[in-house]
Order: C-alpha cells, then sequence, then structure tokens
C-alpha cells in the first residue's frame, strides 16, 4: 500500500548506507499474494533491491496477466494461480520461460512449502491459512500481513510457530511497531498494548449518514490505499477488532490490556506501556514500505522509498477514544475475543461474507457488522484444536452468514 497522498517526496538512500547495509547472500523469498496491494509495495522493494532477493515463488488469486508478468521480471522459479480454472492461460503466458506453473488451493500451500528464508504472506482472508501455516512448518520466517490467518485459527498458528520453531514478523503497521519496541525478554514489564486507528473513512460521519454509506465511500481511505476488503474493514472499525485479536496472539497479552485509541493522522503506528510509566511508540510517514522492508529485511533494516517523517510539517497529532456505538464491530470483535475457541473464527468468517455482499451492492452498510453481530449470536464455540476443525467452524459460519445476508436483502 502507498500513501494517496504522496507528494513524491521520497528519501534518496544515501549511497554509504546501501553499501554498508548490502552485505550477505540474497534471502530466497517467496510472495503470497504478490498481485494485491501488499504484493505490489514487497514488489517495488524487492525491484530496488535486486541483490538482496532471490524469488522462488510468486502466487495470485486469478490475475494471470499480472502474475506471468511479475514471475518473469522477478526471475521466480514458480508462479501459482489459486483458481484451478486459470492453469492453461498461466501455462500459456509463461510458455518457454522455464518458470513452473501450477494452480489451485492446494498448489498455493505447496508453494509456501517451498524452502526459503522468508515468506511474505499477503493472501487476503482465511485462504491465506493454510498457506501461512506450510510456510511457518517449512521453517521459513514469516513475515505475515494475512491478519485474518491470526483471528480465524490463532492459537494453531503460534503453537506450530512455536512447534517448528519458526519465526513470525507482524507486516501489519501497527503490530510491526508494537514488535519493533517490545521488550520481549522482560514481558513482566509491559502494563499494555495500544493499537492506534486512523478511524477510516467514516471516522466522522454521524449514525443517520452511516446508513447510506456507499462501497465507493467505504474504500475511500483518507490516509492508506489498500485492498478493497480490508478497507471496508477499516470503515468499520472491524480493521482494528481484527487487529485486537492479532495482537492478542502476537504478543500474548489478554484483551483486557489491549487498549484501541483514535489518531487520524496515522503517524504513530502503536505504543507499548511499561511498568515504570514509560510508553514507547514507533512512528513514521505512513507507508506499508515501510513495515514491509522491516520484515524482509529483518534482522538489520533496507532502505526505503518513504517520505522523511517531517513533525514540524505535521504540526499537530491528535487522539480521540473509539466510538463503539457507531462502530459495532469493535465490541464484537472485543467479545469474541473474551469468548474465546471458535468465536473469532466464526466472526472472520461472517466479516468476510458480509463484506463482499457489502461490496457487491447487496447489504447495506449497517448489515455488515449486523451480520457477523447474528452468525455469532446463535454460535456455540469451541476450543481450537486442529486445522480441520477450523475449516469446518468457518464453513458453517460462512454458511449461516450468507442465509443472514440472503434474509438481510430481501
Ligand atoms: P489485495 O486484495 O490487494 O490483494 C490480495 C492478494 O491475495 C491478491 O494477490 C489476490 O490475488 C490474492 N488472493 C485473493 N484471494 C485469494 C485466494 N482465495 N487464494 C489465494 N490468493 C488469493 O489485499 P491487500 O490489501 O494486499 O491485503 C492483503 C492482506 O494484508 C490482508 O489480509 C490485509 O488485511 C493485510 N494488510 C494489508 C494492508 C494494506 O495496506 N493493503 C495493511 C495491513 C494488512
Ligand atoms: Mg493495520
Amino acid at each position: 500500500m502507498t500513501l494517496e497522498t504522496h507528494d513524491g517526496h521520497t528519501a534518496d538512500p544515501e549511497p554509504a548506507v546501501e553499501r554498508a547495509l548490502a552485505a550477505g547472500a540474497p534471502k530466497r523469498l517467496t510472495i503470497l499474494g504478490a498481485t494485491g496491494s501488499i504484493g505490489e509495495s514487497t514488489l517495488d522493494l524487492v525491484r530496488r533491491h535486486p541483490a538482496k532477493f532471490d524469488v522462488e515463488a510468486v502466487t495470485a488469486a486469478n490475475s494471470v496477466d499480472k502474475l506471468a508478468a511479475i514471475a518473469r521480471e522477478v526471475g521466480a522459479r514458480c508462479a501459482v494461480v489459486s483458481n484451478p480454472d486459470r492453469y492453461q492461460e498461466l501455462a500459456a503466458a509463461l510458455a518457454g520461460t522455464g518458470i513452473e506453473v501450477a494452480a489451485g488451493a492446494p498448489a498455493v500451500v505447496e508453494a509456501a512449502s517451498r524452502p526459503v528464508d522468508c515468506v511474505m504472506a499477503a493472501i487476503v482472508g482465511s485462504a491465506g491459512l493454510e498457506p501461512s501455516l506450510a510456510a511457518l512448518r517449512s521453517g521459513a520466517t514469516l513475515a505475515l500481513a494475512n491478519k485474518e490467518t491470526l483471528v480465524c485459527a490463532g492459537e494453531l498458528v503460534m503453537a506450530e510457530r512455536a512447534r517448528f520453531g519458526a519465526k513470525i514478523l507482524p507486516v501489519d503497521s501497527e503490530h510491526n511497531a508494537i514488535y519493533q519496541v517490545l521488550d520481549r525478554e522482560r514481558p513482566e514489564t509491559v502494563s499494555r498494548l495500544v493499537l492506534t486507528a486512523s478511524g477510516g473513512p467514516l471516522r466522522t460521519w454521524s449514525r443517520d449518514a452511516l446508513n447510506h454509506v456507499t462501497p465507493e465511500q467505504a474504500v475511500a481511505h483518507p490516509n492508506w490505499s489498500m485492498g478493497a476488503k480490508i478497507s471496508v474493514d477499516s470503515a468499520t472499525m472491524m480493521n482494528k477488532g481484527l487487529e485486537l485479536i492479532e495482537a492478542h496472539h502476537l504478543f500474548g497479552l489478554p484483551e483486557s490490556r489491549i487498549d484501541i485509541l483514535v489518531h487520524p493522522q496515522s503517524i504513530i503506528h502503536s505504543m507499548v506501556t511499561y511498568c515504570d510509566g514509560s510508553v514507547l511508540a514507533e512512528l513514521g510517514f505512513p507507508d506499508m514500505r515501510t513495515p514491509i522492508a522491516y520484515a524482509l529485511a529483518w534482522p538489520t533494516r533496507m532502505t526505503a522509498p518513504v517520505q522523511p517523517l517531517d513533525l514540524g510539517a505535521v504540526g499537530q497529532l491528535t487522539f480521540e477514544p473509539p466510538d463503539a456505538e457507531r462502530f459495532p464491530a469493535l465490541r464484537l470483535a472485543r467479545e469474541a475475543l473474551q469468548t474465546g475457541g471458535t468465536a473469532p473464527t466464526i466472526l472472520n468468517a461472517a466479516n468476510e461474507i458480509a463484506v463482499a455482499a457489502f461490496l457487491d451492492g447487496r447489504i447495506d452498510y449497517p448489515d455488515i457488522s449486523a451480520t457477523v453481530a447474528a452468525s455469532l449470536e446463535g454460535a456455540t464455540t469451541k476450543p481450537v484444536t486442529t486445522l480441520s476443525d477450523i475449516t469446518a467452524v468457518d464453513e458453517e459460519a460462512r454458511a449461516v452468514a450468507r442465509a443472514e445476508v440472503a434474509r438481510r436483502q430481501g
């Protein structure tokens, strides 16, 4: 994702900095969801640092031409499209290149398991879960943008991470910020996490006006240009709810010690409060290439073409509490995390169905949270154990949410 209001003023990497950071063999990298917003930002960095990366596999859902162009450009060994009907098209587009071609969801999982140093998980939705698990099991460092992976199967994913001794580097900007300032050696010194939220494009809208939001208005984010699903999530603030659950799993704090603070400028990306009253924050111009560069370069850093932060020009940073009345998704996510077990799995699945229906013009904006609430209401939740349990709960919740969408349409 790049900043919409980008004025073209980017930092020129200093040659001396580039030289100092140049050492080392290239990292083998797989990019899942290479054609999306995070995928594009990842590729932008790979292009700027060609000697640092050796691209193994790239994947997409449907955009065959774009995927084929990416695979050729970066010299990937393998390109995979998850829609099995697109196999012939992809094979034709890459004929004679020597690049391996495959199609179907299992082929995406197989691509994620290929031995590499780092897998960028940038698929949208719970479709990213199995590929993320496969990457962890292969021992790769998982650069995790796909927050739905942790929302729908957080316990399972963190248990597999521990079992395989793999590393997860959060790419979501808030979690990346916390990762950078959290003292993981002394967790007992951490009091609270504060996730900042821009408030989304509808932050100042009245309750009445929120009844008449169009998909175009919902995806018009003031600070970030992102894929359609996360843009709608930002407009309902479900994105922050998903991030609350994501933070709980990544950092091990209970829901009661994770705060959400609206900060419309998106300069402070999140904060950690320590027992002595110190609050550590990570700040920067809002551009996803910063957290992506952090994850790609870890444990060192690399230059990113991001506008330098000029706080004098920004002038004011403002804050306000989130409004759970106008944005009930926040409360739904907190409650799902309190309930635990498969409640977050249901929340996530119902939200994916509701957001897709809203983007298709089948339901209204308030129906998104209402559909999620209705899907959680009658559901029985159970402890999360295996992937097949999660998949079954996810499918069942989708069916319930589809029925709820149909009822609201009718
Ligand atoms: P996007 O819609 O722009 O791209 C999604 C990518 O996933 C595309 O390459 C698409 O082809 C692929 N894909 C979609 N459905 C798939 C499926 N069923 N199987 C396999 N591949 C599939 O989304 P995005 O904005 O890049 O977001 C990707 C993930 O990163 C999301 O989980 C989002 O919440 C998270 N994230 C995004 C941003 C951002 O700035 N865009 C910021 C933080 C976190
Ligand atoms: Mg985020």
